[in-house]
């Protein structure tokens, strides 16, 4: 069945929500080509801490995103793998460090343009689940199919503690709660391509809901809108 579905994919939504189970597992059902955008934002500013780059130099991050070849592929069991000239970087760009300072680097023009160029050259075979924060509304606008998905700040805190500790103790949470509410803040009121819902986005609230209900009410949109 999933030969005939046509076009791309468009995952938004606020840190934690889960975008990234959910596109990875759709794109492997739909058998379509997963691209985690926030990899790309995140494998940049880490070059740049490497490097010592000034991160309020939107002319230096602007070289940097010109000249560094970072590049996205999965492995045997379909986990995507981040390479960064060559060098697999898929944990160094998780670490808090990293996600303390990506959004300073996302929210540059120059920055963002150069990487949205790489991901409309990736979705150019219409067949990918792309997720990211402006996906719907300035990388792909055409994309038959846009979702946001979101949560409550505090379950998607508890989700995103659950991932890195597998443990959740209060403190903690509180404070996975404060760097993704600030994140998501950054991410929103920036001036260029901010976080927010194409207008003609499904906006799912996966508060109450497992990662496989919300692939399946996903699946059962894509499907319904193509016609079966
Ligand atoms: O998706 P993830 O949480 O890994 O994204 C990390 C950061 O990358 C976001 O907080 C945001 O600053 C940036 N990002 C973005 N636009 C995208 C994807 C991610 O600005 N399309």
């Amino acid at each position: 069945m999933s030969k005939q579905i046509r076009g791309n994919v468009a995952i938004d939504g606020p840190a934690g929500a889960g975008k990234s189970t959910v596109a990875r597992r759709l794109a492997s059902r739909l058998d379509y080509l997963y691209i985690d955008t926030g990899a790309m934002y995140r494998a940049l500013t880490w070059k740049a801490l490497q490097q010592g780059v000034d991160l309020g130099d939107e002319r230096a991050l602007k070289e940097l995103a010109d000249t560094t070849d970072i590049f996205l592929k999965s492995d045997e069991q379909h986990q995507p793998l981040v390479y960064c000239e060559g060098l697999n970087i898929t944990a160094a760009i998780r670490t808090p460090l990293v996600s303390r300072h990506v959004s300073l680097v996302a929210e540059k023009e120059s920055v963002r343009r150069r990487l949205v160029e790489l991901q409309r050259q990736m979705a150019a075979s219409n067949r990918v689940v792309m997720d990211g924060r402006d996906i719907g509304t300035y990388v792909l606008p055409d994309a038959p199919f846009k979702f946001f998905l979101t949560a409550s700040l505090t379950e998607r805190a508890r989700r995103r503690c659950l991932e890195i500790y597998n443990t959740c103790r209060p403190a903690e949470l509180e404070q996975v709660k404060a760097e993704i509410n600030q994140r998501d803040i950054q991410d929103s009121q920036r001036q260029f391509a901010p976080l927010k819902p194409a207008p003609d986005a499904v906006i799912i609230d996966s508060s109450q809901m497992t990662i496989e209900e919300v692939v399946a009410r996903l699946e059962q949109i894509i499907y319904e809108r193509s016609g079966y």
